[in-house]
């Protein structure tokens, strides 16, 4: 019989303790990279701590050079090069690292009633009600008339004012609470509240008219500069450890910045592997992967293009199809774990589990497959070899029952350039919301696995 029981009381002790010391690093990498512009910022200064240099400033690649692409501050491509020619195939591991959030528009700044606030639009699939009354930072880029580029961090560091959504009271909600979910917290009703001390001497506006000069005071931001600049309000707190056992970890951001950190340690982990080995952080992935920072941006060939021809002086059309039909990847992201709370929700036999590893997802999509990438059973085979030899705990399992819902990942554009590709990552719970929880376990088995898949895949 196939067992399927708890990772926690398979692990020694020496195992649990591994557990525990690799989520510190864990926590501390959410805290520093909170967007995905944060996340690569803090990925490269990791990478360039273990050796990694800018692709960019080579003029060739050697088997065990270790160089990362950085595309327009908001993706990163991070590869070992292996003994192998980079044209035998590639072993990849994608993840995500932009996440549900609350967006500022172009045009966010006004007063009502004595208050200055921030229109939003909101970005990925959020629940909206859950981003009312919990405290938020502000993160982004402004580029200032006066050719000044500001970097926006508040929020988050000791001593600094966070911002807010305002929800309703419960007294005056009765007309609220009968409206469906969906409709209870309006996308137009995502206020952010900024200020509330108005302008000396000024009649009309007075409130936002101060927003604007302490702004202009403190950053040199001037309304204008909103028009083009990029803005994210994200929960304002740090990850921590769950549970009286501290066996879980709650924190913003774990979809997919799990998958990310876990990606990135494995690759560290890399000396002189046979295959070249590559680790993609990309954006998008919440809206679709549109977009010039998404997997579906042709920056991911030309990454790829640029691979072939540093290490080979040349470059032709065939090569990089040839690379990709010879890849193998595992398109790194969370599922959904099996939650007690909701059960209705999962066929319990096909349903993933906190603690019980790694995840690996067939297919997702929804209504009958639509809009996935179905795995093949010969590479899923492979891949199921490669961890059980390198004892890496792991379960396979659905997003949910069928028809219930369901969703996409990155798995169908890796796979339409002609690789194989499976999803593997880690099970979370409240997927999506401000604080998503992640098991400590199946954090560290879903590097385990990524290493795995570098190191010994095929072997
Ligand atoms: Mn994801
Ligand atoms: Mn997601």
């Amino acid at each position: 019989m196939y067992q399927k029981e708890s990772g926690w009381k398979a692990a020694d002790s020496a195992l649990k303790t591994r557990i525990y010391d690799f989520a510190e690093g864990y926590k501390t990498f959410l805290d520093a990279a909170k967007t995905e512009r944060a996340a690569v910022a803090e990925s490269v200064r990791l990478a360039k701590a273990q050796g990694f240099v800018d692709a960019e400033t080579k003029d060739s690649f050697k088997p065990g050079d270790k160089v990362y692409f950085v595309n327009r501050h908001k993706n990163v491509l991070l590869a070992v090069i292996g003994e192998e020619p980079v044209e035998a195939g590639i072993h990849f591991v994608i993840a995500h690292i932009d996440c549900p959030r609350v967006d500022i528009k172009q045009n966010p700044a006004y007063c009502d009633s004595g208050l200055a606030l921030l229109k939003t639009h909101y970005y990925g699939g959020i629940k909206k009600y859950q981003w009312t009354a919990i405290p938020l930072a502000l993160y982004g880029v402004v580029l200032t008339k006066d050719g000044k580029r500001i970097e926006v961090s508040i929020g988050d560091k000791e001593g600094d004012p966070v911002f807010c959504i305002t929800d309703l009271l419960p007294h005056l909600a009765t007309e609220q609470m009968q409206k469906k979910a969906t409709e209870i917290v309006a996308g137009e009703a995502l206020n952010i509240l900024v200020g509330s001390l108005p302008a000396e001497d000024c009649e009309k506006d007075a409130e936002k008219e101060a927003l604007l000069a302490l702004l202009g005071e403190r950053y040199g931001i001037s309304e204008e500069d909103f028009l083009s600049a990029e803005l994210e309000a994200v929960p304002a707190y740090n990850a921590r450890d769950l549970g009286f056992d501290r066996g879980m970890i709650a924190a913003y951001g774990q979809d997919d910045r799990v998958c990310a950190y876990t990606g990135l340690q494995a690759i560290f982990d890399l000396e002189n592997p046979a295959k070249t080995a590559v680790c993609v952080l990309t954006d998008k992935e919440e809206i679709g992967s549109m977009g010039n920072t998404g997997m579906r941006s042709a920056f991911f060939e030309y990454a790829i293009a640029v691979l072939l021809e540093k290490t080979t002086g040349q470059y032709h059309e065939l090569m990089l199809k040839r690379t990709f039909r010879n890849s193998k990847c595992l398109s790194a992201d969370v599922a959904a774990g099996f939650d007690p709370t909701y059960p209705e929700t999962h066929d319990k036999l096909n349903a993933t589990f906190m603690g019980r590893g790694v995840a690996i997802t067939k297919y997702t999509g929804s209504r009958g497959k639509g809009g996935t990438s179905d795995a093949n059973a010969e590479f899923l085979f492979d891949v199921r070899r490669c961890f059980d030899a390198e004892e890496v705990f792991w379960q396979c399992g659905e997003m949910g029952k069928v028809d219930f819902g369901g969703g996409g990942t990155i798995a169908q554009y890796v796979a339409n350039l002609d690789m194989e590709v499976v999803d593997c990552g880690v099970p979370l719970l409240s997927m999506h919301a401000p604080m998503e929880v992640a098991s400590k376990l199946d954090v560290y088995m879903a590097y385990r696995a990524y290493k795995a898949f570098f190191e010994t895949f095929g072997k």
